[in-house]
């Protein structure tokens, strides 16, 4: 099994390690729901443990607060921490969701007081919807119209006081006077293997599947860094391991469903092999400007600055050079090319 651990990068074909889809109950059941059984992102804890605790003391909302960082890293299981150690009330709606005002102002209107409200995405919301959040966030008080036209009256609706996270994977993307709003920001960084590792076997105590340290490992290496895939990854070996094995997950089974599975070596996935493999054949290995990549790839230069290039960054297959992005020799090799010859080593 050993020499087939050497596979190329992953295809279109191969399963999708970023896939939701049917994952969500599976994903609510791992959801952790206290700050101790949140794994990893320490310095964050340790600071949003002192501003929760103050907030409790002092008898006031929290700050509203803002997460960023890659999907998958924790943003809403954290903002469903913060509520309960608040031990507030939690609702949850999403930027894209909220079209108009009065969607917005339904959900601020059922808030009770110090309750948190999430809102994932909060880099799409609609503008007109942003404005109304603005006097939301700052005085606990919205306008609503209840006319059309010039003569148009409004009334002032006084809120509860509430607290406001927002999480976005696109930091970039939000404006200076949301963003001056939030009080607490938190950028999240992915994980590393040890604490991956640590998710994996809590994880799998919970669905009661047996499982040996190495085999945590194994699937925590292929994760990208992220929790959301290892706990998915984790559910897919878990079918492998019944269905083939003993039930238990062991290094042999946690390899043989991995690679069935064409998960990549590194746990990179299909976007992320093809962002290092155009800059390869298309620009010689770099380095190259962010905007043209984005280009040859048709993506969004914003979206592979802030979503997928740290992550091949902070495992060493991209470097950023003042003259621009540049693969490194390790991303030569997962590839199977040479720096030398245009082509394929083989
Ligand atoms: P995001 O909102 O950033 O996309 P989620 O909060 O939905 O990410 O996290 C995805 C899944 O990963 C959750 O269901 C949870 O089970 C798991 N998870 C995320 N962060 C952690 C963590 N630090 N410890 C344990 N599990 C985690």
């Amino acid at each position: 099994m050993e020499d087939m651990l050497d596979r190329g990068p992953a295809g279109p074909d191969d399963f999708d390690i970023r896939a939701r889809g049917g994952d969500k109950d599976f994903e609510k059941a791992l959801r952790p729901l206290a700050f101790d059984d949140f794994s990893g992102q320490e310095k964050i804890i340790s600071n949003l443990r002192v501003f929760v605790q103050a907030a409790r003391l002092r008898s006031e909302p929290l700050d509203h607060t803002l997460l960023h960082g890659p999907p998958g890293l924790g943003k809403t299981t954290l903002s469903n921490i913060v509520a309960n150690e608040l031990g507030v009330g939690f609702k949850v709606t999403s930027g894209p969701v909220l079209d108009k005002p009065g969607d917005l102002a339904g959900i601020l209107m059922s808030l009770e007081p110090h309750d948190v409200l999430f809102i994932d995405e909060i880099h799409r919301l609609h503008p007109i919807v942003e404005e109304y959040l603005y006097s939301a966030m700052e005085d606990y008080r919205i306008d609503i119209l209840l006319d059309k036209g010039p003569g148009a009256k409004s009334v002032q609706l006084t809120l509860a006081p509430f607290t406001l996270v927002g999480a976005t994977t696109r930091s970039g993307l939000l404006t200076a006077p949301l963003r001056a709003r939030f009080g607490i920001n938190c950028h999240l960084e992915y994980y590393d293997h040890e604490v991956l590792k640590s998710i994996v076997k809590r994880s799998a105590r919970l669905l009661s599947v047996p499982i040996e340290e190495d085999a945590a490992l194994e699937i925590s290496l292929r994760s990208r860094g992220t929790p959301r895939i290892a706990n998915s990854l984790l559910r897919r070996v878990r079918d492998f391991a019944m269905v083939k094995g003993s039930g238990r997950i062991d290094i042999e089974i946690a390899r043989y469903a991995l690679e069935a599975l064409n998960i990549d070596k590194f746990g990179l996935d299909e976007i992320d092999n093809r962002i290092l493999l155009t800059i390869i054949d298309k620009f010689k290995g770099g380095p190259v400007g962010l905007s043209t990549i984005a280009t040859a790839l048709g993506e969004d230069a914003g979206t592979l600055e802030e979503v997928y290039e740290p992550f091949l960054i902070k495992e060493g297959f991209i470097k950023r050079t003042p003259r621009g992005r540049e693969v490194t020799e390790l991303a030569y090799r997962h590839l199977g090319r040479s720096r030398f010859s245009e082509g394929t080593l083989f």
